[in-house]
């Protein structure tokens, strides 16, 4: 007969749950397992600080960490047909893609954007492992397409993060086709002579590996990344052999002659427009008064100062 529990305090809680706490405000370290506070991990570029395993991090929240002062524009993609197979495993696959989409806000698994790192314009494609594994179907083959056409059109460096367990087995064939659509979108950035850079981060395997994740000038990997075409237990049990410790992670790639870099997230951006301000044969200053790189027309205006405000 408690009328303040039954019926005023349901509404107070409908009224206050309506501010933006985030569900989890702790989040365990899927490695070594400490209670981590959500904001301290965000701004530690999710990557945990005790152990310093880098967690799976949002398009939205590496570009927004990526992009001078946050800002960056987004890049159209093309919407393809939705569901051309008919496809159903335990679920009907446009059911699997609403509740997907629902989770991560995002239409499918990349978002592409261009803005400026370090004063340096480029366009950036991000892979969302949190969207169906990341897999790559005709939505992400669509979107590295737009990402390539905007950075011939704007004459900008692509760089892109790629995380995924593979193609899309629910778009079957048309799945597939990604791999060697996207090889010709890679091959477009190269007859244009402009860098594109791979950054491989934790896990890329299956198609994406056999793909656009494996085709950049420059190949960076995040720490303790797992990269590879086929799981470890298939090569196993296909060849009869043990495998080598660290096999298939980003250090043992490196060593192996099979990336450029390995680099911690957080140095990756500053490395990144290190990169590419030589790639594009800017020169290496990046702080203080700078002149726009190019296509400025002095005799029109004269109002470069403003560069530097944001
Ligand atoms: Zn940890």
């Amino acid at each position: 007969m408690n009328w303040i529990s039954n019926y005023v305090r349901p509404t107070i809680n409908s009224l206050f749950s309506r501010r933006e706490v985030p569900d989890n405000l702790w989040i365990k370290c899927t490695d070594c397992g400490t209670l981590l506070f959500h904001r301290e991990l965000a701004d530690n570029l999710m990557v945990c600080p005790s152990c310093d395993h880098h967690m799976a991090i949002t398009p939205i929240d590496r570009f927004s960490k990526l992009f001078d002062g946050g800002v960056f524009v987004q890049v159209p993609v093309d919407q393809p047909l939705a569901d051309p197979l008919e496809f159903r495993d335990q679920k009907r696959y446009p059911d699997r893609m609403k509740a997907a989409q629902k989770k991560t806000g995002s239409p499918d698994a990349m978002l592409v954007a261009e803005g400026e790192i370090g004063k340096t314009p480029i366009v950036a494609a991000a892979q969302d492992f949190s969207f169906m594994g990341g897999s790559m179907g005709m939505y992400v083959g669509n979107a590295i397409i737009a990402a390539a056409k905007r950075a011939v059109e704007t004459k900008r460096p692509l760089v892109l993060f790629s995380a995924a367990g593979g193609a899309r087995m629910q778009e079957g064939i048309l799945a597939l086709m990604q791999m060697p659509r996207t090889t010709v979108a890679v091959q477009m950035l190269k007859e244009a002579n402009l860098p594109y850079i791979v950054v491989l981060t934790h896990p890329t395997t299956g198609g994406v590996t056999a793909s656009y994740a494996m085709l950049g000038d420059v190949q960076i990997a995040e720490p303790n990344a797992l990269i590879g075409f086929a799981g470890a237990r298939v090569i196993e049990q296909t060849i009869g052999e043990k495998l080598p410790e660290g096999f298939q992670r980003a250090e043992y790639l490196l060593d192996h002659g099979i990336l450029d870099r390995v680099t911690h997230r957080g140095q990756l951006r500053d490395e990144l427009v290190t990169i590419i301000r030589m790639l594009m044969g800017l020169s290496p200053e990046i702080k203080g008064e700078l002149a726009a790189p190019d296509t400025v027309d002095v005799a029109s205006e004269e109002a470069p100062a403003s560069d530097t405000a944001k």
